[in-house]
């Protein structure tokens, strides 16, 4: 068995997936849906490797003229300084911070490590970066005592395998989870139970919706929404008519309805590159060795993972940052950067390419484990 079960422990039949805690047994969670995610990953993984950099503002990233800060350390944000901030910005809010280049190969080997301790406490896990990841914990949590030591326990089994911190949510959706990892960030742990979930929403600010972007965040404020507890007492009429469909999406978001399943890696992942390149290029010619170099690194990275790709996807972003891809699935799985390439060449001839261009990228997708090949013909939905 790949995960800790109580010795005597029953198996659980499919009809009955509720989990009831030992010191607990009064409540039942429906599902035990916890949340993941590691703390200022890339910067904790520097510091990690080189002790001299503890308590000091640490920013990864390129510093390029377009190069942006891919992860700040905690001492770095006290600065204001966050991820996706321009370099060049967070030089002028923090004059002397350590800047290092991102090391993915580093990050990805440990990435390796954090998934396989999530894969020791439960089967089904969804990772949706590098250092995050859903579990889904419903049949497999009452090895422990509660969701608190359930919570502990995968915190600890993080240190312990990497030295680094983790941030956790335990929650029966996938949404308060992932709210509850980030409410103590960093080393944090917030458990929600059954009945807790629109309490703990309701004084967090829309921003925290799912899928709320700026503009969405703007929309909800301008209907006077500013607490996730305003949306969930708002008409959701009136927000469909504002938002569309995403609208009645966030109305029940706010009330802490989601049941939108833990999906296993392997039908979800995907890995990709992209560059924002020192000067816009125009047309074929000049995109063509850009996407030669990241084929290249995307084969790289699934041969470190032992992963074969299922399909390929190209991405432009155009001076006026219009982003357009195009994606076809291969005749068969590949880690080779050759057949990467081919396939982003004929989906590069499907592009207009009149503009000019500030950014390249290829990805794969429908990946799998090297070995695991059989895996590709079930559904790619979960039933
Ligand atoms: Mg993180």
């Amino acid at each position: 068995m790949r995960y800790p079960a109580r010795p005597g422990q029953a198996p659980r039949d499919g009809a009955d997936k509720q989990a009831r805690w030992p010191d607990n047994p009064g409540v039942d969670w429906s599902r035990v849906i916890v949340h993941a995610d590691m703390d200022a990953f890339y910067a904790a993984v520097e510091v990690l490797d080189d002790p001299s950099l503890r308590g000091k503002p640490v920013l990864i990233g390129h510093t390029g003229g377009r190069g942006v800060v891919a992860t700040a350390s905690y001492e770095a944000r006290r600065y204001g300084i966050h991820s996706a901030m321009p370099m060049a910005t967070a030089l002028r809010r923090c004059p002397d911070p350590i800047i290092r280049p991102p090391r993915m190969a580093r990050y990805s080997e440990v990435s390796r490590v954090i998934m396989g301790v999530f894969r020791s406490f439960s089967p089904t896990i969804q990772p949706l970066s590098i250092d995050e990841a859903f579990l889904d914990c419903t049949e497999t949590a009452t090895a422990h005592p509660g969701p608190h030591e359930l919570g502990a326990a995968i915190k600890a089994a993080v240190r312990a395998a990497t030295g680094l911190t983790v941030s956790v949510g335990v929650a029966e959706t996938r949404f308060v989870a992932k709210v509850a990892s980030d409410f103590r960030k960093p080393d944090g742990l917030t458990v929600v139970g059954p009945g807790e979930a629109r309490a703990f929403l309701a004084p967090q600010s829309v921003s925290r919706l799912w899928g709320a972007g700026p503009r969405t965040v703007e929309r909800l404020h301008a209907l006077g929404l500013k607490t996730i507890a305003d949306v969930a007492a708002a008409d959701p009429t009136a927000l469909a008519a504002s938002l569309g469909s995403a609208g009645r999406h966030f109305h029940r978001l706010a009330h802490a309805q989601d049941d939108r399943p833990v999906v296993t890696e392997r039908r979800m992942r995907s890995l990709s590159t992209e560059r924002t390149l020192a000067e816009d290029i125009v047309g074929a010619e000049a995109v063509r060795p850009h996407l030669e170099r990241q084929a290249e690194e995307v084969a790289r990275r699934l041969r470190q993972g032992e992963l074969l790709a299922g399909g390929v996807r190209v991405k432009l972003k155009t001076h006026r940052f219009q982003v357009t891809s195009r994606q076809l699935v291969l005749d068969a799985p590949t880690d080779e950067a050759a057949v990467l390439l081919a396939a982003a060449e004929r989906l590069l001839a499907a592009f207009e390419l009149g503009e000019p261009l500030r950014l390249v990228g290829v990805g794969t997708f429908q990946l799998s484990r090297r070995g695991d090949q059989a895996q590709l013909l079930l559904p790619l939905e979960d039933p």
